[in-house]
């Protein structure tokens, strides 16, 4: 008996219908059988929370959050009582909970509420008798005992919450990919699985476009230092190891590369160019819960400049309409926007000890024939965007030449 504490958190395309509660279901037994304590966190069968999203869009364009959190939390009831369901019929003994149930409480903001504690003493109590523990993930109650939800792909966060709390031995994300990899295997055929990733390059690389999992979830594991395994639930196969510092002596410079075509930039034309406008214009958009991701501001001619932003594409109609209110404001002149961009973004804590990274990648680009119009960079990243039809070849060409095929895995 190896007796391990394991938390198994399955997504959506994994319980996607009745086979595939069955197969996970003989994956957990399998394991509780192997002599170790199992909690399942599970998402809500296939696309079921886009849907329910869909259906309230059908009766109002303005939900309360509160009913949307009563609405959406119910998908993944369904999952886990028939996951629990599937199991008992198996002849293992198994308990799905709501994350109310279980004591996960969370703060007031409705549909993207944080977790502030988990109490871990029914869980505890229902392992110790020998069960299987079913949770359903995404969602947890605050003080009021409302149900609340945690942001969209939150069983994520559910699953490292819970593993943290409990003091788990090992948490395993399963999906429908292999792990995490150097691209997008579906836009470049020779991407390469990474067999580790770190924590901050994982969070750089969901930033920029990877949607294996949830951002807010690897930085709770970040904080706790909480090694993730992101692994197929399709397969047997290892997955890619999430954790703070990989086993090699010396990191690749570059770990990874992705693509987003999810933004659009806004430029406001004719800023006035004196001290406090930038912070007016972002605090403006800040407010209105407007997130910017790349800046630039041109230089000044005759006292006025340019500034260009990016923001979520369903972003963009509040994003125009605020900056039109705040140039109005300021007096600045017209606003223009692109929705025709994409980003590609070169990521890896390798450029930390490492120069000219950026340099390589404009070159890259540029034998590629594309333009790159705005530029950021943090400390282990750099992103360009570029014409949208430039996107997926932009890509290709920098995990091309930056050899990310023979990367170390
Ligand atoms: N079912 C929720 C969503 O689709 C949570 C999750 O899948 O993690 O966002
Ligand atoms: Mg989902």
């Amino acid at each position: 008996m190896s007796g391990k504490l394991i938390v198994k958190k399955f997504g959506g395309s994994s319980v996607a219908n009745v086979e595939r509660l069955r197969r996970v279901a003989l994956r957990i037994v399998e394991t509780a059988k192997g002599g170790n304590h199992v909690v399942v966190v599970v998402s809500a069968m296939g696309d079921t929370t886009d849907e329910l999203i869909e259906l309230s869009k059908k009766i109002t364009k303005n939900p309360p959050e509160r009913e949307m959190d009563m609405l959406m939390s119910t998908g993944e009831q369904i999952s886990s009582s028939l996951l629990s369901m599937t199991i008992n019929e198996m002849g293992t003994r198994a308990i799905s909970f709501t994350g109310s149930q279980v004591g996960i409480m969370t703060d007031g903001f409705h549909t993207r509420a944080k977790v502030l504690k988990i109490e871990t003493k029914r869980i505890k109590k229902e392992i110790a008798g020998g069960k299987i523990v079913i949770i359903a993930g995404f969602q947890g109650m605050n003080k009021a005992r409302e149900i609340t939800t945690l942001g969209r792909g939150g069983s994520d966060l559910s699953a490292v919450a819970l593993a943290v709390a409990l003091g788990a031995d090992v948490c395993e994300i399963y999906t429908d990919v292999e792990g995490i990899y150097t691209a997008d295997p579906r836009v470049v055929n020779n991407a390469k699985k990474l067999k580790y990733i770190t924590f901050d390059e994982m969070l750089e690389l969901a930033a920029r476009g990877a949607q294996v999992m949830q951002t807010r979830a690897v930085e709770v594991a970040k904080k706790f230092n909480l090694p993730l395994h992101v692994r197929s639930s399709f397969s047997k196969k290892e997955g890619t190891i999430i954790m703070k510092k990989t086993p090699y002596i010396e990191e690749p410079v570059v770990r990874g590369v992705t693509l987003t075509e999810s933004e659009a930039k806004v430029t406001i034309g004719s800023v006035p160019d004196k001290p406090g406008i930038a912070a007016k214009i972002f605090t403006e958009l800040a407010k209105k819960n407007i997130n910017v991701d790349m800046i630039v501001q041109n230089v000044s001619h005759k006292k006025t400049t340019d500034i260009s932003f990016t923001t979520l594409k369903s972003t963009l109609p509040k994003a125009i309409k605020t900056a039109k209110e705040i140039a109005k404001k300021i007096k600045a002149g017209i606003i223009s926007f692109d929705n025709d961009i994409a980003k590609v973004s070169v990521v890896g804590v390798g450029m930390k000890s490492h120069s000219g990274v950026a340099a390589k990648c404009f070159s890259i680009l540029a034998k590629g024939k594309i333009n790159i119009d705005m530029i950021s960079t943090s400390e282990i990243s750099i992103s360009c965007t570029v014409k949208k039809e430039a996107g997926k070849k932009a890509l290709k060409i920098l995990h091309k030449e930056l050899k990310l095929n023979k990367v170390k895995s």
